[in-house]
């Protein structure tokens, strides 16, 4: 593990951590795309109740918010974190530290929140607190914008991946998220991630173990990407996969310049995909009606 960790640290040198390979020579303290360097910046450590029943539990999902991103969403509902940057400085010592008090809390889990360009410190410090007495399953909670070279490197370090699928055509994921190769690197990476953790496995409490959560947010006027993104899980992964089929869209940061998403989510959208969804036969999952 430690060779997997040191691996990930030399893939900073001229940062190929996600996708955009901006090679940012994040080591020597230069920004990235993601305008994040060497330091490790967070906007909260908390227990957090707000996610799905098999993360969050009765008892919390210890999750670590970092700042910045890789993406950049325009209807992004964190934009404050992700885009804006909020966050305080921590040390690589810190944030090992935290997962251990995250878990004295008696959280089901520590939850990394937009951890793409973190990946090296996060295996770093699930190693070190690993060595101290974590025992609890670490989420990857990601936009799905991964690089799966660098995913295969994670494997033994996370428990649970839970990405998101957010597109499923890429002229949709330029034009709203600013990245011209989404769907290919999402599509391999959920693959990947399926091959590493396999589909969810829950405990007699109903907490995930481990395994492989999707998530997709549908967007408003645009249920063939919805639709595309279910056909690739379905024909791709398997029609057992638990998938969050997400309806919280509301139109934060820019969202308003994109006329077709201004007015929020419909009902009539939201049914429509769900329908497919049960169409196409998945029987896991969770839904927000
Ligand atoms: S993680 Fe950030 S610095 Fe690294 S390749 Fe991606 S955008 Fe560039």
């Amino acid at each position: 593990m430690k060779h997997k960790i040191e691996e990930l640290f030399l893939a900073m040198d001229e940062c190929v951590l996600c996708p955009r390979k901006c090679k940012a020579h994040r080591n020597k303290g230069q920004k990235g795309f993601c305008r994040s360097a060497d330091k490790i910046f967070v906007a909260s450590r908390n227990v957090h109740f707000g996610e799905e029943p098999p993360i969050s539990g009765q008892r919390g999902s210890g999750t670590i918010f970092f700042s910045n991103c890789s993406l950049n969403c325009v209807f992004c509902q964190n934009y404050p974190i992700s885009q804006l940057g909020n966050g305080v400085e921590i040390s690589q010592e810190e944030l090992s530290a935290a997962l251990i008090s995250l878990q004295d809390k008696g959280v089901c889990n520590i939850n990394f929140v937009t951890p793409t360009h973190y990946s090296a410190h996060i295996a770093k410090a699930i190693f070190d607190a690993r060595s101290k007495g974590l025992r609890v399953p670490v989420v990857y909670n990601s936009s799905g914008y991964e690089n799966p070279e660098i995913l295969k490197l994670l494997e033994g370090f996370i428990d649970i991946y839970m990405p998101d699928i957010k597109y499923s055509n890429d002229v949709l994921a330029s034009k709203y998220s600013n990245v011209k190769d989404y769907v290919s690197n999402n599509q391999l990476s959920l693959i990947e991630m399926y091959r590493q953790v396999g589909e969810l496995e829950l405990d007699e409490n109903g907490i995930a173990k481990r395994g492989l959560l999707i998530r997709h947010l549908v967007l408003p006027n645009n249920t063939r990407n919805s639709k595309g993104a279910l056909d690739f899980i379905a024909r791709s992964i398997s029609t057992n996969t638990f998938v969050s089929l997400m309806s919280q869209y509301h139109g934060a940061y820019k969202s308003q310049n994109f006329p077709e998403l201004a007015d929020g989510l419909s009902k009539k959208d939201y049914l429509e995909v769900l329908e497919y969804m049960d169409k196409l036969g998945f029987e896991n999952g969770w839904r927000q009606i």
